[in-house]
């Protein structure tokens, strides 16, 4: 039977180890709600490591809701390439206009306006106004579900209303002095102490409070989610260069890339029967090279001259593993100048474009290969 432990030493207890402890980060140095949120956006999922320095350079671009709001989707896009889910950007970049139209500029301090702005959930809400207005609202993320699953020994499975739960319990914790930092231990906690499947319990400063703990399994809690099974998708994609410029294209649904430009691509459409290798693998690079024409010729009106396969590269996406055959085109017939959806991006440049990981894989990939050099 789980024992719930006594909030005010828990809360006491970890505290006082995070004002000991926490890593130095740059959001932890500021009170400013609008660079909270923003390093909140860019922390989902995202390590730390990685966000560092995209969060130092957007901040120095965009110092102000006011200068994201002003500035132009594209420059926000191109300065967030290479954290990938692009769709995170569109909506900060939402957020920080609807800052601007509805709040005068100013991040709002009541909870139900910070949730009621574009991309912000209940959990960024309750970052920022925890973190930047101290008020005792609760969060609940990856590593404060684990956390708090293992506190109480609550290994009921998802969608049995254990969220429910679990927010009630941060909630009850996130009410006494030092919200924000007390949220913010949460965090810290579940990243650096109580991991996943090697939580440190000896060294623990709550292990006294942990019911988990106690019963000698904290690896039990919570309890797994199955996992979606992955899907091999495959795929050919167009490297397509004219003088130092590469072919880029908007994706709009038609790709089976997800970032603001990519490199064209078209998924290859199953071929083979149970058990068999489909697409591009299955087709052979000869129907992967027909794909790509046909349907650049179609969507785009280029006509294309695929040649043989220059490589291959794979990206994950959710629960699709693209396996990617890179194949260099002649470009024959086609206009790509004045097009929405189309531009020619100098290779030199590629690197701060907001092309996503994959296209960034692809041209590694490529710059590889004796005898290429795409950059
Ligand atoms: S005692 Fe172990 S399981 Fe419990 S919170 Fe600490 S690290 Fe996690």
């Amino acid at each position: 039977m789980s024992r719930s432990p006594a909030i005010p030493e828990l809360r006491a207890d970890l505290l006082a180890w995070y004002r000991e402890n926490r890593r130095d980060l740059p959001w932890r140095r500021t009170g400013d709600p609008y660079a909270i949120w923003v390093s909140e956006i860019m922390l989902q999922q995202t390590q730390v490591a990685t966000v560092i320095p995209y969060y130092q350079a957007f901040l120095e671009r965009f110092p102000d809701v006011a200068s994201l709001a002003a500035a132009g989707e594209e420059e926000v896009l191109a300065r967030w390439s290479g954290l990938g889910y692009y769709r995170r950007a569109r909506m900060l970049h939402a957020g920080a206009k609807a800052v601007m139209e509805r709040h005068g500029g100013r991040v709002p301090r009541d909870p139900a306006e910070i949730l009621a702005l574009p991309g912000v959930g209940r959990y960024t809400a309750g970052a920022i106004a925890s973190i930047a207005f101290d008020l005792c609202e609760p969060i609940l993320d990856g590593n404060v579900r684990r956390v708090l699953s293992r506190w109480y020994a609550l290994d009921d499975p998802p969608g049995s209303g254990l969220d429910r739960t679990l927010w009630e319990r941060a909630a009850l914790l996130a009410q006494g002095p030092d919200p924000g930092d007390l949220n913010q231990a949460l965090m810290e906690l579940g990243a650096t102490v109580c991991s996943p499947k090697d939580p440190r319990c000896l060294t623990c400063p709550v292990r006294r409070h942990c019911e988990a703990c106690r019963q000698g399994r904290p690896e039990a809690f919570p309890r797994p989610v199955p996992r979606a099974r992955t899907r091999t998708v495959q795929v050919a994609a167009a490297w397509i260069e004219r003088g130092d410029k590469v072919l880029l294209e908007r994706p709009a649904g038609l790709s089976p890339f997800r970032g603001n430009w990519d490199l064209p691509a078209r998924e290859i459409p199953a071929t083979g029967g149970k058990g068999r290798s489909t697409g591009a693998a299955g087709a052979g690079e000869a129907g992967a090279a027909g794909v790509l024409a046909r349907e650049l010729e179609r969507d785009h009106g280029l006509e294309v001259a695929p040649e043989a396969q220059a490589g291959r590269a794979r990206h994950g996406i959710l629960d699709r593993r693209l396996d990617i055959a890179i194949l260099p085109c002649r470009l024959l017939k086609g206009r790509v100048s004045g097009r929405k959806n189309l531009r020619w991006a100098p290779l030199a440049e590629l690197e701060e474009q907001a092309v996503s990981g994959v296209t960034h894989k692809i041209r590694r990939a490529l710059a590889g290969r004796p005898g290429k050099q795409p950059v």
